[in-house]
């Protein structure tokens, strides 16, 4: 079925509205992207731009100097890239001398004026919903001062905040937005690509449509709250007279639960030591699910999956989760890694014991193949496999007890040692006849465990990751005092011989843990997602 966008876009198609699908994609360069903007972009590019055969512009938003950057220029384009972006970068920027002419055509039409007013004016005569503002004593101002006034402005002859450029539409007008908005203030501040060739800047309101426009975008797609804006988006569009103004169409933002989704907080993350840095693996950002170990294709299939509707909702975190499971049950290779290792000893193994074992990397599809893996006299297993008072329907190794270590042999746990009340190793005799694959022997196993070999071991450390904020309480609003201590967990891990070495981001089942990837700066592995859905209440 289709969603709103594309009945528009194919209603517009066939009335010969429009020939060619142009849309756009908008950032701001104040930060890293987030999930929230991969839902933006599927919609943008794949959704429509690829979908209908036309294209779409990753344009810099970059009308605002003051919090804008090149680091963010060059990851955002990364980013998208990464999720499979093909097209032209445009600058807004690069339309400031559009933006300025046609704010001189406003003033000579009469259509807009400039004041002196201060925020704090602003605010008291904006009025409400239920009450018309205050009309500025500037607001009848001849042309030719305004004119001259707008020229001092951009000259830099007027101190930041004394006069702005005001649109003269209505202050009785029921929607805020058309009460006389500021469309230029002065601002003497450095720009990423401009320099100092401008001392004022347009604001959003009046910038992005004239953006649009120069583009010539068909469908300027944004998310919900812009919906109150749209009269002035088409009241820019037509006094300024651009000719085949776009049209813009509003949907609803991804919101997802326990997830911070604003550049500004998630700066406020990085810039307070919260995190490790945008690319966290632990944040919400582009650049932190792909160091985590994600996917372009899970990414683009979540985006899917949720859809584009007018309403707004939030997603449940294990949507996304369970797109990169789904993918990689398919894609990864089984491995086996000990998390919390506890060495087992096999005694009726001698001390130089050792065999090479084939074991398949993906039992459900052979033609992944299989690997060697070494077996030796004593190995390591996860200290939870082992229980000295085992729980009722035990299924993994107690004294007594006939376990499978996979892919190896049927041990049969003959004791343990403590040290300060702490087992710090387990004995266990190996049963002749029990090899996996070549076992005829009648013996049964209670269950089958993972282990690692210790003489050929890799030591790594792993880092486990839970949601970086906690439910909320009902109290605790701020992010900042919902941050869950234990949203990154590191521990010092074994893994079979064959991960030594591994390339970064290739992922890996660890089998019964869930799926990892080596982590491209610190070489430690990741946990990119568990075996099962741990976000489920
Ligand atoms: P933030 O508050 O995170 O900075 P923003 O909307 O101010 O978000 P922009 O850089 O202006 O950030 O966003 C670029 C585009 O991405 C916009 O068209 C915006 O509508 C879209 N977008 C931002 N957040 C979401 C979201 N959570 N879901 C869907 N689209 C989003
Ligand atoms: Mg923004």
């Amino acid at each position: 079925m289709a969603n709103f966008i594309e009945e528009i876009i194919e209603k517009d198609l066939a009335e010969g509205k429009v020939s060619e699908i142009i849309t756009r994609f908008p950032p701001e360069p104040n930060g890293y992207l987030h999930i929230g903007h991969a839902k933006a972009i599927c919609l943008n590019y794949y959704g429509t731009a690829v979908k209908y055969n036309g294209k779409c512009n990753l344009r810099f938003d970059d009308t605002n100097p003051v919090k804008e950057d090149d680091e963010f220029v060059r990851s955002i384009i990364g980013d998208v890239e990464w999720l499979g972006w093909k097209g032209d970068v445009y600058y807004a920027s690069d339309y400031f001398d559009v933006m300025y002419e046609t704010a001189v055509k406003l003033i000579k039409k009469g259509k807009a004026y400039v004041d002196d007013i201060t925020p704090e004016q602003m605010r008291a005569m904006r009025g409400t919903l239920t009450e018309p503002g205050v009309e500025s004593a500037n607001r009848n101002r001849p042309i030719e001062e305004s004119l001259a006034l707008f020229e001092d402005m951009r000259a830099g002859k007027i101190a930041d905040g004394a006069l702005v450029l005001r649109a003269k539409i209505d202050m009785a007008s029921p929607n805020i937005n058309m009460r006389d908005p500021i469309i230029y203030r002065v601002l003497k501040a450095t720009h990423h690509r401009q320099g100092d060739k401008w001392c004022i800047y347009p604001m959003y309101d009046f910038a992005h449509p004239i953006e649009d426009a120069v583009e010539g975008i068909t469908h300027s797609i944004c998310t919900l709250e812009f919906e109150d804006h749209r009269p002035l988006y088409d009241w820019v569009l037509t006094e300024g007279e651009f000719e085949n103004p776009p049209h813009q169409y509003e949907f609803a933002r991804l919101n997802l639960e326990r997830t911070i989704m604003s550049k500004r907080y998630l700066k406020k993350l990085v810039d307070e030591g919260f995190v490790d840095g945008w690319d966290d693996p632990r944040m919400p950002t582009i650049a932190g699910l792909r160091r985590r170990g994600y996917t372009p294709t899970a990414v683009r299939e979540f985006c899917e999956r949720i859809g584009v509707a007018k309403a707004n909702s939030e997603v449940e975190y294990a949507q996304l989760e369970s797109c990169i499971r789904d993918e990689l049950n398919i894609t990864a290779d089984r491995v086996m890694a000990v998390l919390n290792p506890l060495e087992l000893v096999i005694t009726n193994l001698p001390d130089d014991y050792s065999e090479t074992l084939e074991i398949e990397n993906n039992p459900q599809d052979e033609s992944k193949g299989t690997r060697q893996v070494p077996f030796s006299k004593r190995v390591y297993i996860e200290r939870d496999d082992f229980a000295v008072v085992p729980p009722p329907k035990y299924k993994r190794m107690t004294v007594g007890a006939n376990i499978r270590l996979k892919g190896a042999y049927i041990v049969n746990c003959t004791g343990y040692d403590e040290e300060n009340g702490e087992v710090v190793r387990v004995y266990a005799t190996l049963i002749e006849g029990t090899k996996s694959g070549q076992d005829n022997s009648a013996v049964k196993a209670k269950g089958v465990i993972h282990w690692v070999d210790a003489q050929t071991a890799g030591d790594v450390t792993v880092n486990l990751y839970e949601s970086l904020l906690l439910p909320y309480d009902g109290v605790h609003e701020d992010f900042s005092e919902r941050l869950n201590p234990n949203s990154r967990v590191k521990l010092n891990s074994k893994v079979e011989k064959s991960l030594i070495g591994v390339q970064p981001l290739k992922a890996f089942q660890f089998m019964r843990q869930g799926y990892f990837c080596r982590d491209p700066k610190t070489g430690e592995f990741n946990q990119i997602v568990s075996l099962k859905d741990s976000y489920k209440k």
